[in-house]
């Protein structure tokens, strides 16, 4: 029978009301799997702490006393998300043979696990868990979501709709995404790119067990960019078609204006003067923003700062 040691990797950013719970499920599920001899003895729950400021460290270190099945990495400060995700499953890179990706807060369904590791056994790299339905969500995330994963495909860029960042990865298919050092990290675009063979698994998703979004708009909008122009110049070339376009259009009007002039209607309208001001200056502005958008992300790129710093690591291997 296989064997193979399995880390969950869990990053929280203060998590305190839901941990506990959290904590309990897990070990009930992984200790179930080790148990069964589905998954290594070796096997652990990696708690990323992404610099909180509420008791989630205190928590995780207690839990890591009590049972050694309980990891736990201190990310010096918040670093968003994405960052606290990489950082952990580089850690766990080291020690395990497969690593899922989970949020702390019990939003995906623990159960799923089983099925995640099936498939594994099955010879697969990536195992994405893919959202059945949205009907917990609330309405408004829900048309955005459905709409943004349109715009994505629109700009060309692969992704696996209505995957968040729960999902398996093999081994091998976390050295090749250590390859991947981008600083504007969005995961769900990165790994579509690495390949290997993958499937997909439906769960149904729920909603949050306690405590708060960890996402407002403001995050969730930046996270959206992100990922749009972290994998797609479809915009810059958008703009430039625009561009054509209104060059087109204003030889056009040029014409015309001549003609009128020829023709001695030299009344000009003072709404298309202005018209035409604003809907310039708009567009113009528009364009610069979305260069701008490229050039700080080069700029942030060039920069090479690292993505995370470790500050504690608390592991015990029996
Ligand atoms: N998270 C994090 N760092 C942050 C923000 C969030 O590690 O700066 C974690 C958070 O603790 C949770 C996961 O990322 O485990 C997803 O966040 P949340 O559930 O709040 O997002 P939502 O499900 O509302 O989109
Ligand atoms: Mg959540």
């Amino acid at each position: 029978m296989n064997c193979d040691i399995l880390y969950l990797v869990i990053p929280c950013y203060n998590e305190q009301e839901v941990l506990p719970e959290t904590a309990r499920r897990l070990e009930a599920k992984l200790g179930g799997m080790i148990e069964s001899g589905i998954v290594s003895p070796q096997s652990r729950v990696l708690f990323v702490d992404d610099g909180s400021r509420d008791a989630t460290w205190e928590l995780i270190s207690r839990l890591h006393e009590k049972n050694p099945l309980f990891s736990g990495l201190k990310l010096s400060h918040n670093q968003g998300h994405q960052n606290a995700l990489i950082a952990g499953l580089m850690q766990a890179k080291e020690l395990c043979d497969m690593a899922v990706s989970l949020d702390a807060d019990l939003q995906d369904d623990v159960e799923v696990i089983d099925r995640f590791v099936t498939e594994y056994y099955n010879g697969c790299d990536v195992i994405y868990g893919v959202r059945s339905s949205r009907a917990k969500d609330t309405v408004f995330k829900r048309t955005t979501a459905v709409g943004y994963y349109k715009f994505l495909k629109f700009m060309g860029v692969e992704i696996v709709e209505n995957h968040a960042d729960y999902r398996l990865m093999s081994r091998r298919a976390l050295e090749a995404l250590a390859q991947y050092d981008e600083v504007n990290l969005f995961l769900r675009g990165i790994v579509p790119l690495i390949g290997f063979k993958t499937t997909v698994v439906p769960y149904e998703r729920n909603e949050r067990f306690a405590g708060e979004s960890k996402y407002p708009l403001k995050k969730m909008l930046a996270f959206a960019i992100d990922g749009i122009t972290s994998f797609s110049v479809k915009p810059i070339r958008l703009i430039t078609w625009i561009g054509v376009l209104i060059f087109g259009i204003s030889g056009i009007a040029l014409l015309w204006l001549l003609l009128l002039r020829l023709f001695g209607y030299t009344v000009a309208g003072w709404t298309t003067l202005m018209g035409s001001v604003w809907a310039l200056g708009g567009i113009q502005l528009l364009s610069l923003g979305v260069i701008g958008e490229y050039i700080g992300k080069i700029y942030k790129e060039t920069k090479h700062r690292p993505r995370f710093i470790v500050d504690q690591f608390l592991n015990r291997r029996e």
